[in-house]
């Protein structure tokens, strides 16, 4: 039987795939995207939604100091389904650090064009005032009460929002603006575009005429097909396990090193009044540490039905805190970090095992991170709040208890924390050349690919770097 071609095979459709894809169609080449995962669809609550739609339904972690946890999508549209849908470009400063440490290869002017387009596509714009959640309000309004400038509702991803709350679970209103909605369902069913789900990448075989490209369906079935070109777009965690297996590029060996992840925690107020933390954008208004621009504060909210496994607490202390879920406010936090993991694939590309381990440096950060939380909501009026440090006497009552309370000693073994931001396990520059490339047909264009912790949420960044690797091959097919 002859062999399927296609001009380009991209593997992955979330923020990095589904753009390069996207472009590469527009660019008039046929595309067949494949994506492990299967469609989303709107759940009938977050642990179905986590199930369905998170990889390793949701337990995937690294460790190091403690246990991370640090969840990706596994569904057609990627992360960006089950993320919360803010939009931030990548800072000026660090992609004009790109174009010096690459002599100019990278254009931190024409990168920021990409990220311009990427704005304008995903229908970025600010939370409307009557989106705001209540612990959103109350978080400014403490800032306000401090005299601390610069809260500011956030710009997000989305077309005709409700404030219902559920972005990390799949949109159940289709109004934020994944990956899929952006790029894919305009070229859905268009001829030279296919888009197969539960179809994984499996195996690499660069040539000189083409890339033998070996794929796996969902049920255990495997086939082959021929390609001009490959973009690995499988995302941070995944990504590095093709590049080191199947030798891509001279810096293979280097793949899965270097990963940052933006350490994220929250603090949880309490309050007299009901909060009804359920309702609104969760993630719509936030601030840079006035002293520190590498700590960034951003809403949270975590379902009642989760919440209990994500409170530092045990026994009568946690069901206090449950009982009282309609009253509680939570607000996080998120460092650009300069700590470095590394991602390893001793199960396949499906299981990555991360390692990381947080610095002395890092820690004071979010320690500062949760004092400053804290101080807000307490600011605002809180009761109580409770810090997210696996310590006794991690909930207090007021700014002199907080100020007396030892958070330095812990150390980040005690620190409850997430990271939803893994980059860097491929690094252009590093692993990838300046223009993604890991030899004349494969590119890469996912979180992997992004150089160094942003320090901002990063899906504008990596859908900017979709584009600009679909750029880069369809200049190599000219
Ligand atoms: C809960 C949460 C909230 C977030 N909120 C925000 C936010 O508000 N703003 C923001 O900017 N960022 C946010 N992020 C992060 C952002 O969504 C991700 O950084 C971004 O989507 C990553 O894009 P990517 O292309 O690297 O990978 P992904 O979007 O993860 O896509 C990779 C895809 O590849 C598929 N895949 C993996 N292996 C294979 C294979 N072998 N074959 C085929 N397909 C494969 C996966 O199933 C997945 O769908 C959030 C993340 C999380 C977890
Ligand atoms: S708040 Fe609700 S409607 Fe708005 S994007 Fe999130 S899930 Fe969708």
């Amino acid at each position: 039987m002859a062999l399927e071609r296609w001009d380009f095979v991209v593997a992955g459709s979330g923020a990095g795939g589904a753009a390069a894809a996207a472009r590469l169609v527009a660019g008039g080449a046929r595309v067949l995207l494949v994506e492990e995962g299967p469609p989303a669809r709107p759940a009938a609550d977050a642990f179905e939604a986590v199930q369905r739609y998170y990889a390793d339904g949701g337990l995937r972690a690294a460790f190091g100091d403690g246990l991370l946890p640090i969840p990706t999508g596994k569904t057609v549209g990627g992360t960006t389904t089950i993320n919360s849908g803010t939009c931030l470009r990548p800072p000026a400063d660090i992609t004009a650090g790109w174009e010096r440490a690459s002599n100019g290869a990278f254009s931190a002017g024409g990168f920021g064009r990409l990220v311009e387009e990427v704005w304008r596509s995903l229908k970025a714009k600010t939370a409307p005032e009557e989106t705001m959640t209540g612990a959103s309000k109350l978080f400014l309004k403490g800032l306000e009460r401090l005299g601390i400038s610069g809260g500011h509702n956030l710009d997000r991803a989305e077309d005709g929002c409700e404030g219902s709350g559920r972005c990390c679970f799949v949109c159940p209103k289709d109004a934020k603006m994944t990956s899929y909605k952006t790029y894919l369902a305009g070229i859905h069913g268009k001829t030279g575009f296919e888009l197969r789900s539960g179809t994984s990448l499996v195996h690499i075989d660069v040539g000189t005429d083409g890339v033998r490209i070996g794929l796996r369906l969902s049920n255990g079935s495997d086939f082959q097909l021929q390609a001009r070109g490959l973009v690995l777009a499988c995302g941070t965690m995944s990504t590095p396990y093709f590049v080191r297996k199947f030798r891509l590029g001279a810096a293979w060996r280097e793949a899965g090193k270097n990963l940052s992840v933006h350490p994220a925690a929250k603090v949880m107020a309490l309050f007299d009044s009901e909060v009804a933390p359920w309702k609104g954008v969760p993630q719509g208004a936030g601030v840079v540490d006035p002293e520190d621009p590498a700590i960034r504060y951003e809403g949270v909210y975590v379902p009642a039905e989760m919440a209990a496994m994500a409170v530092p607490l045990e026994g009568r202390g946690l069901r206090r805190w449950m009982d009282a879920h309609p009253r509680v406010a939570t607000f996080g936090f998120m460092i650009r970090d300069e700590s470095r993991g590394r991602v390893d694939h001793p199960l396949g590309a499906a299981h990555p095992v991360a390692r990381y381990r947080m610095g002395p440096r890092d820690y004071d950060r979010m320690v500062r991170g949760a004092r400053f939380t804290a101080r807000a909501m307490l600011a605002a009026g809180a009761r109580r709040v409770l810090l997210p440090f696996n310590i006794e006497g991690n909930e207090v009552g007021d700014v002199r208890a907080l100020d007396a309370l030892d958070l330095d000693r812990p150390g980040p073994a005690a620190l409850q924390m997430m990271a939803f931001h893994p980059l860097g396990t491929c690094g252009t520059g590093r692993v990838a050349g300046w223009d993604q490339s890991l030899g004349p047909r494969v590119f890469v264009a996912d979180g992997s690919a992004v150089p160094e912790s942003l320090g901002v949420n990063p899906q504008v960044a990596i859908s900017a770097l979709g584009l600009r690797a679909a750029d880069a091959l369809l200049g190599a097919r000219a």
